[in-house]
Parts: structure tokens; C-alpha cells; sequence
């Protein structure tokens, strides 16, 4: 929705006068052109997922104007980064840098602190600098889509696939260092990427890796997409997740074609969710379930359907489980309650041995039944999984926003050791606190081997501050018992940043006091994306903007 703004725009970065900033903005102008440079100070609009404002959050969880920027800028390089930190340095103006700003339920293109100055990297720089088709590898810029990518590999005539995520709008490079994961063996997305560049918030611009040494006559290190961890420390860790850097370049690993096969197994009974997660280890561990399968809870093939909550249930409490039992018996998956999806990739000789030990073992669990592709009609959202675990970007998982009016979603997501009685601990917390807050819960477990990312998708109404309050209160009860029994989330929105941050406190927040020893290091000044992983510079730090 676009409402008219109440208040006087754009909204000031804090202790910056209005004064100040209308002189630093000409000369943010002056330096970058007119044309790159724009005040946030029309009406917000929320767009939708192709179309995403980068003006504040578009799924805002709080009223939609409180986290919102000055103005955004659009660099064409990277010297123009440099210079838009040295600005910011002269100002002690916050900038917030953003890849494409398509990560929502995570915050989308907001930054933390009102009144930032978003770096859009994204609109100018968005070239892939370098697909090398043997050594499979490239190297891109911010502004290079999971569909730019994989249209510009199949123009090498290479037969190689780029990982992508369930969506695949977003930026390669912002998924990657937001530690964002996909679903092929190439699926831990910060894992595959190799060399970095990056502008530090002094102006400095760092090559991590290989890049470090020069190659001959100034080119690039020929081996810099080729290997991660050379000589010395390995920094590339600390610019992800943080705000200790603004990342320009990103090389990253390109997975070999190879033959694969997407497979369904549907279990009947919610009971049977320990064994079903007991048999997973091992065939994960040994690399038998061949990429990141999910685990997804019965509710989300009638939400992936497309079709609103309305069309199957008239209640606006929690679709009780008998009635999606009711609507499930009706669908092609039939009365379950877990629908698992996997692939197995190689030859068809592989491929079938593969198969051959998962229907054995899932075969002990009551009632399974195992389902091939061609046997689901054509709308059956397996055929999207068959995409997006062969490295075919997609949007069909955008569908469950279909699900509620003016639907938004935010992401609660815990680690856990794929085991049963640790997943029954965050399966229990999750299912409890959403029929409290009175949320239909749309869980999927994404399973890389010792571990799972437990996704709980909080769909909600960004039009009913009813429906915010109660997300916002669901978010914060569920990371506080998860983390009473031991369990952190791997990624989460900006305004649960700081509570989860606190979660990882062992040892009197030694974490985090490393954190802010880094910070304080690089970033004197505290200009780069204060608050970003609940990371505060010293000028900010006990001021109350901890939440
Ligand atoms: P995407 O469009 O891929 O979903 P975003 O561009 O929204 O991702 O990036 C996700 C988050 O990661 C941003 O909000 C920002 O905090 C951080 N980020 C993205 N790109 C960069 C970058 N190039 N340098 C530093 N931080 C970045």
C-alpha cells in the first residue's frame, strides 16, 4: 500500500541536521552524479517480491515508516563505493549496503538505523566479471540475480549449474555472504563462494584469498576463484553477516552438470517425525540423500497450491489438523503429515543404487510411499523442486503468499543436529508458540547432514497491525525458548538482530565483544551498517538502540 508520509522527509540519519545533510547530499551528488543519487521522500510503497521498494522494509513487522533511509546511492564501481565511505566518514553518516535488497523476511532493503543512506550496489553493478567454463567458477558483482547467472553460464555452452535458492530473484553475491542456501550439493552457498573483494569502512579495499597476491602485470590472481583458504588467516568469514566491509566482487564455484532424479516421500503420521529424522542421519551423512533435501510440513502443499487459506478454511485461528487432513486427502500427496523432497544426482546407475537404499529405509517408516515425478500431475509443486535441485532458477515458492491477504512472511530459523530428540525439541517450541500466537505453521527442515536449518515461515498481514503485533511475539518467544535449550537461529531480520546476537553470549558475550573489537577496529567512526548481526559501533553502543 502507498500511504502518505506524516512526517518530514526524508527522514534524518540521527545527529545529522537537516542542514548537514542537505550539504552532504550535493556533494554526495556532485561526486556520484545527480542521476545516482535519490531521497527517500515519496510515498512507500511495498511493491511485491520483482518489483521490491528499497526504500524500507516492504514486509515490515512494525509500522512501515520505522525502518526506512534518508536516500539510496548507486555506485557504478568500485572506486565509487570507496568514495561514498570516505563521504560517510566526513558526514558520520550511516550507510547500509545492499546487494539487491531482496531479502525479505529478513529485512528486505532496510537498514537498521532511521535515516541511513542506502548503498544500493545492485542496480549499476551487476556484471559477471568472469565465467571461467573449465575450472568451473565465476566472479560477480552484487547486482547479478541467481537468472542473470545461470543465463549467462548457458551462453558458454559449459554444461554447468549455478546453485539457487527456493526464490530465485535475489543477488548471488547478498545470498552468499548472508549465508543463504540452496538445494543441490553446491547448496551452503558461503561455502562455494571463493575470493572476495571488499571496501572497509576507512575507504580500504581488501582481495582475501588468492586475490591478495597480484597476478603478473597487474591482472588478477589466476588462482583466485580456484582456491579459499591460502596463506594467513582466513578473514572472508568476518564479512559475512556483519558489517565490517562492503562487498564489491564475489567469486564463486559452478557445479558440474550431472544426471539427477527428484523423489517424494510422503509419511502419514506427525508420530512417526523422530524416526523420519533417525533414518535421515546416516543416509545424509554418507551422502546417499545426494544434495539438501527438505523436510516440509503437511500444510504447505495445500499453501503451495497457490490457493488462500480462505478457499480451505473459513476460521481465521490456525487451520486445525483435521482440517487440513480433510483438504490433504483430496490432493495428490494424500492424508499425510510430512512430505519429504529429495534428489539423487550421477549416472542412472548411481542414481538408482541411491534410490534403491532410500526406499529401503524411509520403507520402515508406517505407511511411506515413495513418488516419482511423472506421477504427480503437472501443477504439483514437485516439478519446482525438480528445477531448483538441478540449478533452474524459480519463483513458484513465492505462491504460499497467496495464503493470507496483503501476505508478508518472516523467517524463524534454528539449527539443529539432524537427530530426533533434538528436533523434537524446536519441532514442539515451533508448533506450541504458533497455535498461541495463532499462526498456521508452515515448517521446512532443510537438511545439509549433521545438521538442519529449521525454516518456519511466519506468514502474515502487513495491513493488520493485529497480525504484526502477534508475529513480532511469536519471533521473540520462540528464539528465547529455543535458546533457554540450546538452540540459535543461523540467520535472522534485522529487528530480531540484537536478541539473537545476545543468544550466543557464552562466556560473558565474548562473541560479541570480539565482534565489537573488530568493529571498533575498522570502523571508528561506526559509519557502515550499525546494529547489522546486533553488532553496535562504540558511538552507538548503550544508547538504547539495542532492542
Ligand atoms: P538479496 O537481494 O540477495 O536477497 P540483499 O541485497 O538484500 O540480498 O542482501 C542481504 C543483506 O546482506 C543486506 O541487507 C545487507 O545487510 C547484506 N549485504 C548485501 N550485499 C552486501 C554487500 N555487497 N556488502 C555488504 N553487505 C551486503
Amino acid at each position: 500500500a502507498s500511504v502518505p508520509r506524516d512526517e518530514e522527509v526524508p527522514v534524518l540519519p540521527p545527529d545529522v541536521t537537516r542542514e548537514i545533510f542537505d550539504a552532504a547530499i550535493a556533494e554526495l551528488k556532485r561526486k556520484l552524479g545527480e542521476e545516482n543519487v535519490e531521497l527517500n521522500d515519496k510515498p512507500l510503497v511495498d511493491g511485491w517480491y520483482l518489483e521490491h521498494p528499497n526504500t524500507h522494509d516492504a514486509f515490515h513487522v512494525v509500522p512501515q515508516s520505522d525502518l526506512v533511509s534518508s536516500a539510496t546511492v548507486y555506485p557504478g564501481s568500485t572506486d565509487e563505493v570507496v568514495q561514498i565511505v570516505r563521504w560517510a566518514n566526513d558526514y558520520l553518516i550511516p550507510i547500509y549496503p545492499i546487494s539487491m535488497g531482496r531479502n525479505l523476511g529478513y529485512g528486505g532493503a532496510a537498514p537498521r538505523v532511521r535515516g541511513s543512506v542506502v548503498v544500493d550496489l545492485g542496480r549499476r553493478m551487476n556484471k559477471v566479471l568472469k565465467i571461467d567454463g573449465s575450472n568451473a567458477t565465476c566472479m560477480v558483482e552484487p547486482g547479478v540475480s541467481y537468472f542473470k547467472l545461470h543465463e549467462e553460464v548457458q551462453k558458454t555452452g559449459y554444461d554447468l549449474w549455478v546453485d539457487v535458492p527456493d526464490v530465485a530473484g535475489g543477488s548471488v553475491l547478498g545470498n552468499a555472504i548472508d549465508r543463504g542456501v540452496g538445494y543441490t550439493p553446491y547448496g551452503d552457498h558461503f561455502t562455494n563462494h571463493c575470493g572476495l573483494e571488499v571496501v572497509l569502512p576507512s575507504g580500504e579495499v581488501l582481495r582475501t584469498g588468492m586475490g591478495a597476491l597480484p597476478g603478473k602485470d597487474g591482472a588478477d590472481n589466476p588462482s583466485w576463484q580456484a582456491f579459499q583458504n591460502p596463506y594467513g588467516p582466513t578473514p572472508d568469514g568476518i564479512f559475512s553477516q556483519s558489517n565490517f566491509g562492503i562487498v564489491t566482487k564475489m567469486g564463486m564455484w559452478l557445479m558440474p552438470a550431472t544426471g539427477h532424479q527428484s523423489y517424494m516421500i510422503t509419511f502419514p503420521r506427525d508420530d512417526d517425525f523422530e524416526q523420519i529424522i533417525e533414518i535421515i542421519r546416516p543416509l545424509a551423512l554418507n551422502r546417499i540423500l545426494g544434495n539438501i533435501p527438505q523436510l516440509r510440513s503437511v500444510i504447505q502443499e495445500l499453501a503451495v497450491t497457490g490457493k488462500p487459506k480462505s478457499f480451505f478454511y473459513d476460521g481465521k485461528d490456525p487451520m486445525p489438523r483435521e482440517v487440513v487432513r480433510s483438504h490433504a486427502k483430496n490432493m495428490p500427496c494424500g492424508d499425510i503429515s510430512w512430505a519429504f523432497y529429495g534428489t539423487v544426482y550421477g549416472n542412472k546407475e548411481t542414481r538408482d543404487m541411491q534410490l534403491e537404499i532410500i526406499k529401503r529405509e524411509f520403507g520402515k517408516v508406517a505407511g511411506a510411499r515413495f513418488i516419482l515425478p511423472e506421477e504427480m500431475p503437472p501443477e504439483h509443486y514437485i516439478h519446482s523442486r525438480v528445477n531448483v535441485c538441478s540449478g533452474t532458477p524459480e519463483l513458484r515458492e513465492l505462491d504460499w503468499l497467496n495464503w493470507q491477504p496483503n501476505a508478508a512472511h518472516l523467517f524463524f530459523a534454528p539449527i539443529t543436529p539432524t537427530r530426533g530428540e533434538d528436533a523434537r525439541v524446536i519441532h514442539e517450541i515451533v508448533s506450541r508458540l504458533h497455535k498461541k500466537w495463532g499462526f498456521d505453521n508452515f515448517s521446512t527442515l532443510c537438511i545439509a547432514g549433521r545438521e538442519m536449518h529449521w525454516i518456519a515461515n511466519i506468514v502474515y498481514d502487513r495491513a493488520d497491525e493485529d497480525s504484526k503485533r502477534r508475529a513480532v511475539g511469536l519471533m521473540r518467544e520462540m528464539i528465547e525458548e529455543a535458546a533457554k535449550n540450546g538452540f540459535g537461529e543461523y540467520r535472522t531480520h534485522l529487528l530480531f538482530a540484537d536478541q539473537v546476537a545476545r543468544t550466543y553470549g557464552w562466556n560473558n558475550q565474548a562473541l560479541m565483544r570480539f565482534n565489537e573489537t573488530i568493529k571498533d577496529a575498522l570502523d571508528p567512526n561506526g559509519i557502515l551498517a550499525p546494529g547489522r548481526a546486533g553488532i553496535w559501533p562504540r558511538r552507538f553502543r548503550g544508547k538504547g538502540w539495542e532492542i
